[in-house]
């Protein structure tokens, strides 16, 4: 068999490509962030092919999104979870500078999986979702308004007529187990 009939031997190819090659399409993203091929695996595809075994469907994955293509931080990985992985290191536009998803969170003051959220809807990273409606009835269906409404001082609405309600059933249940305890 020759080298160029390994599959794995594009690959070996294109992730020196994306690391070396500064005309490459995605070398920014990759040499030009300082991404590199382990001298172990630059010089020779067969210690490549030997270290990481044959692709058998599976992707090239390096396992720090910010480390180098190496034995220690490459595995095989398939489709899917290439994936997944991808998902964890997006990067997205903030104040017209390209950064990492995480990087975003911790500009904008707001959680990572809310980032990840906002782009998986097509939403700009730093929008705000919808105010939600209030409701304008309890679950029992009395009316949040005028002297049935009651609000918490965090904002919560409460319906008086249910804590009425409540209040009974909590009184009933206390004097159910007074006569229980005589
Ligand atoms: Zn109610």
């Amino acid at each position: 068999m020759r080298v160029i009939d390994y599959p794995e031997y594009r690959v070996w190819r294109s992730m020196k490509d994306r690391c070396f090659r500064a005309k490459s399409s995605v070398f920014k993203y990759y040499g030009g962030r300082g991404i590199t091929v382990c001298d172990r695996w630059c010089h020779s595809f067969y210690t490549f092919l030997s270290d990481m075994g044959r692709a058998e469907g599976r992707t090239l994955d390096r396992i720090d999104n910010d480390g180098p293509y190496s034995p220690e931080n490459c595995r095989r990985a398939t489709r899917h979870e290439q994936a997944q992985n991808k998902r964890n290191n997006r990067y997205v536009d903030v104040d017209g500078r390209r950064v990492a998803a995480s990087e975003a969170a911790r500009l904008l003051g707001i959680a990572p999986w809310t980032i990840l959220r906002r782009l998986d809807a097509n939403l700009p990273p730093d929008s705000r979702p919808p105010q939600r409606l209030r409701k304008t009835h309890c679950k029992q269906g009395h009316p949040f308004s005028g002297e049935n409404l009651y609000i918490r001082p965090n904002g919560a609405q409460k319906c008086r007529a249910c804590a009425v309600v409540m209040k009974a059933r909590w009184k009933q249940k206390r004097d159910a187990q007074l006569v229980l305890s005589h």
